[in-house]
């Protein structure tokens, strides 16, 4: 008797629908249309990292390596020698982003704010290669997300 009263009064699916309704007529959307529509992202994400440059121009970076021996997986290389002016000065930094497990150390341990890891994940790419990052490369990362990165490290 009950599933002859079910199929012919289908309550459950009625009321399904209805939640349905209810939630596509009246509530709050609770997803974004990303690429077009962006979350928030917090001051403390761990994205891409950069280099980050004083404001006169001058590399922050003083070759310590200290980033290079905290890192945990291994991913950052640097050789380092005296400039001009006998400040040490590295002549190479690389990340292998492939390696990378985005833990923050390496910020953590920079004494001056040098290597950060910025609030850009999408980062993406087709070829490994294209995550071996350079110091070029990360430089110019530091100089495109400088303003939202001096942001991030006012907020702590
Ligand atoms: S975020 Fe962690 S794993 Fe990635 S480079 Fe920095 S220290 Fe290494
Ligand atoms: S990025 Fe910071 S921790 Fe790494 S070598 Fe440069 S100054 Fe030292």
């Amino acid at each position: 008797m009950d599933k002859i009263v079910r199929i012919f009064f289908p309550t459950e699916l009625l009321k399904g629908f209805s939640l349905t309704l209810k939630y596509f007529l009246f509530k709050p959307r609770v997803t974004i249309n990303y690429p077009y529509e962006k979350g928030p992202v917090s001051h403390r994400f761990r994205g891409e990292h950069a280099l980050r440059r004083y404001p006169n121009g001058e590399e922050r970076c003083i070759a310590c390596k200290l980033c290079e021996a905290i890192c945990p997986a291994q991913a950052i290389t640097i050789e380092a020698e005296p400039d001009k002016v006998g400040a040490r000065r590295t002549t190479r930094y690389d990340i292998d982003m492939t390696k990378c497990i985005f833990c923050g150390l390496c910020q953590e341990a920079c004494p001056v704010d040098a290597i950060v890891e910025g609030a850009n994940f999408e980062f993406a790419k087709e070829t490994r290669e294209e995550l071996f990052y350079n110091k070029q490369k990360l430089l110019e990362n530091g100089d495109k997300w400088e303003a939202q990165l001096a942001a991030n490290m006012e907020q702590g």
